[in-house]
C-alpha cells in the first residue's frame, strides 16, 4: 500500500489481537517487517501467517512481556537474525475491574506487572538494541492515564506510569544523543476484545449507561476502530514524526478534551 516504513524492522507485542493486530497489519502494509509477539501463540501466529499471505513481511514468537529473561533472549535473537531494530510497540496489556475499596494487591500486582513493568522491559530492551541506530520506541498507554474512572483503579495507575515513564526515557534518550524517540499513545474507547470482553462482565444495565456515556461524552461519538490506532503508531514510527519525542499522541474522538 505504501513505503513509509520500507526496510524496517518493527516488533509489535500483544500483536495478535485488536489494537496491536490492527498496528502489526497497517506497520507490514508500509513495507516493515514485523515481528508479532503475543501470550496468545496462536493468535501471534495466524496475524502473521495473514500478513504473509497479503503479500508483506512478518514472524511470530511466543512472548510474555513480564518475563525479563525472555526479552533478553528474544532482543538478542532477532538483532542476530535482522541486524537492528527500528520500532518497538508495548502494546500487550490487561484490564481488570476494581475501585479502590474491592480492588485486592494480587489483581493490582498482575495488572502492574504487564501493563507497566513490561513497558520498562521492553523499553529498556528497546533502547540496548537501538542506542547505535536510533529507532521509534512507541508505548501504549490509554485515556485512562489521563483521566480518572472509579473502576479501574489498577489499570488508571498503571497507564498514568506508562505515560510519564515514557517521558523519562525520552529525556533520557535525546541526552544521549542515541537518535531514539519515545512516544505514548493514548487510545480512547476502541472496539477490540479488551473492550468487548469488559463490557459482557456488566449488567445490561450498565451496558446501556456506558453505550449512552459514550454518545454524550465523545465528541466524535461511539468508539473509534482499530486502525484509528494502528495509523497513529505508523505516523510515530515513520520519520514523519522526527521532531517528536516524550510527547502523548490522544486518540479519543475528543473525549478528554472536557
Ligand atoms: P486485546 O484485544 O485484549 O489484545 C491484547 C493482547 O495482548 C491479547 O492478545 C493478549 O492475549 C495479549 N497479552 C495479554 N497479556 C500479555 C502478556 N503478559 N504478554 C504478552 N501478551 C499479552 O486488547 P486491546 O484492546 O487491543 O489493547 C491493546 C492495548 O491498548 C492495551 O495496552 C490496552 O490497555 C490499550 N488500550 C486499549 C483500549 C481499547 O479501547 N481497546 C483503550 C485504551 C488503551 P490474551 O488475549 O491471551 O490475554
Amino acid at each position: 500500500m505504501g513505503s513509509r516504513l520500507q526496510g524496517k524492522v518493527a516488533w509489535v507485542t500483544g500483536g495478535g489481537s485488536g489494537l496491536g493486530e490492527a498496528t502489526c497489519i497497517r506497520f507490514a502494509e508500509e513495507g516493515a517487517h514485523v515481528i508479532v509477539t503475543d501470550i496468545n501463540a496462536d493468535a501471534a501466529k495466524s496475524v502473521a501467517e495473514h500478513i504473509v499471505q497479503t503479500g508483506h513481511s512478518a514472524e511470530h514468537h511466543y512472548q510474555d512481556v513480564t518475563d525479563e529473561t525472555a526479552w533478553e533472549a528474544l532482543r538478542v535473537k532477532m538483532l542476530e537474525a535482522h541486524g537492528k531494530l527500528d520500532v518497538l510497540v508495548n502494546n500487550a496489556g490487561i484490564v481488570e475491574r476494581g475501585n479502590v475499596e474491592e480492588a485486592d494487591l494480587t489483581s493490582w500486582r498482575r495488572t502492574q506487572a504487564v501493563n507497566l513493568d513490561a513497558v520498562f522491559l521492553g523499553t529498556q530492551a528497546a533502547v540496548r538494541s537501538m542506542k547505535s541506530t536510533g529507532g521509534s520506541i512507541i508505548n501504549i498507554s490509554s485515556i485512562e492515564g489521563i483521566v480518572g474512572e472509579p473502576n479501574i483503579a489498577a489499570y488508571n495507575a498503571s497507564k498514568g506510569g506508562v505515560r510519564i515513564f515514557t517521558k523519562s526515557a525520552a529525556l533520557h534518550c535525546a541526552r544521549e544523543g542515541y537518535n531514539i524517540r519515545v512516544n505514548s499513545v493514548h487510545p480512547g474507547f476502541i472496539l477490540t476484545p479488551m473492550l468487548e470482553n469488559g463490557l459482557a462482565e456488566v449488567s445490561e444495565e450498565e451496558q446501556l449507561a456506558m453505550a449512552k456515556a459514550l454518545d454524550e461524552q465523545v465528541p466524535l461519538g461511539g468508539m473509534g476502530e482499530p486502525v484509528d490506532i494502528a495509523n497513529g503508531c505508523l505516523f510515530l514510527a515513520s520519520a514523519e514524526s522526527k521532531y517528536m519525542t516524550g510527547s502523548e499522541l490522544v486518540i479519543d474522538g475528543g473525549f478528554t478534551c472536557h
